[in-house]
């Protein structure tokens, strides 16, 4: 048996030791120094998209992973928390208007399904919508959102019925090496003997990776998504919106409603930083999201603890075996969410057939040397 102990049970550990329990001859060890979920993947606005990655070849590798969320979701056929329906959004001044048609323009000539709509359309789409100015509004048809909680739970469930096993609580804090390859991972209580390790830790992973003398740099990308009380259903068909700032003091607002009925609010970009995680700015969120939704005017705004992005400092993933300790493979990245089903079944095939996927040829760890 080969024995892979991966490190972290975020949605990225959960969805690799899924596709690497399926497979004859490994033996699966998780190794979690919390409990499944805490980290990022917990904390994340978890839409799947390939709508803002650029350059084009980031683009097609998040477009691939989407498309892949499709049949995973069909493959596990267990409630993962998916949300079909697409991503709506739209800007209320000329600029960004223009910007939103241009981008559509491009990623359009890229393949995504995603087209320009009229206010009409919008309504049609989301009848309890609000809406002031519309310059531009845009539709993409197979973004969806996804509760990890519940796609992490299914995934290690399934693992430990193959034979794998959950240590939650346990935080790596050595790795034992003998002749340039890892030999034993240990945790503060135990040792854990392995063929290979696979750092799926997050921010942590930086850490992790220098205890073997391996370079992987990060930067700091804290970042903040509210949650509310149940409300009725109020989006009956798009997964995600994106609404405009109502003034010049507010940023753009992003939502999600889950399967109980709660909502999920941050605001700005994708990538944008905050540590405010007060009562009042969850409420100023909030309050935002209600000029749109009127018909949430009950829910109520509960604040949450700020989330840091997994952020290489390139920005893009870091995938693969490390040159100078060849059975360590690294997985770091933002967008795990929507690359979880890629990563998970392509690494799969780097560890257990030992091929180099051509994809990640730019997101190798020797990048940084
Ligand atoms: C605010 C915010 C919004 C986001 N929005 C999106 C989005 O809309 N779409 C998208 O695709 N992505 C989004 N992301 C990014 C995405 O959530 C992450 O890329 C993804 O969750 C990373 O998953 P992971 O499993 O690699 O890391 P994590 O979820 O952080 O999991 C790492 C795990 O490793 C464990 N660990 C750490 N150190 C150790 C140790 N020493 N021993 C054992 N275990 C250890 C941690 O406890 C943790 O459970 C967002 C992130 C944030 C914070």
């Amino acid at each position: 048996m080969k024995k892979v102990v991966i490190v972290g049970a975020g949605i990225i550990g959960a969805a690799l030791g899924y596709h690497l329990s399926r497979r004859n001859g490994i033996a699966v060890t998780f190794l979690e120094r919390d409990i499944p979920g805490a980290g990022a993947s917990g904390h994340s606005f978890a839409w799947v998209n390939a709508f803002g990655k650029d350059p084009r070849e980031y683009h097609t590798l998040n477009r691939r992973a989407l498309d892949m969320w499709y049949r995973l979701a069909h493959q596990l056929n267990a409630d993962i928390g998916i949300h079909y329906g697409g991503e709506m959004r739209w800007e209320n001044n000329p600029q960004r208007a223009s910007q939103l048609r241009d981008r559509i323009r491009q990623i359009q000539t890229w393949g995504y399904p995603c087209r320009l709509i009229t206010r009409d359309e919008m309504l049609a789409l989301e009848p309890h919508l609000h809406l002031d100015t519309v310059e531009a509004a845009s539709f993409s048809e197979a973004d969806i959102h996804i509760e990890t909680d519940k796609f992490i739970d299914v995934c290690l469930r399934r693992a430990c019925e193959a034979g794998a096993v959950v240590h939650p609580k346990s935080g790596v804090t050595e790795f034992v090496i003998c002749n340039g390859s890892i030999t034993a991972v240990k945790t503060t209580d135990a040792e854990f003997p392995c063929d290979v390790v696979v750092l799926a830790s997050g921010v942590q992973t930086t850490d992790l990776a220098s205890l073997a003398q391996v370079h992987i740099p990060q930067r700091r990308s804290p970042g903040i998504v509210i949650k509310t009380t149940l409300c009725a259903k109020v989006l009956h068909n798009v997964s995600i919106i994106h609404a405009p700032s109502i003034d010049k003091n507010h940023q753009h607002l992003h939502l999600r409603q889950l399967t109980d009925g709660s909502l999920r609010i941050g605001q700005g970009t994708q990538e944008g930083i905050n540590r405010d995680d007060s009562q009042r700015h969850a409420d100023a969120l909030l309050d935002q999201a209600r000029a749109y939704l009127p018909a949430i005017a009950d829910a109520e705004a509960i604040p949450t603890p700020v989330g840091y992005r997994p952020m290489p400092l390139d920005g893009f993933p870091v995938l693969g075996f490390a040159k100078a300790v060849p059975n360590l493979y690294i997985t770091l990245m933002h967008s795990g969410v929507t690359l979880a089903p890629l990563v998970g079944e392509m690494v799969t095939l780097e560890i257990a057939d030992g091929v180099q996927i051509d994809w990640f040829a730019p997101y190798r760890p020797e990048r940084f040397g």
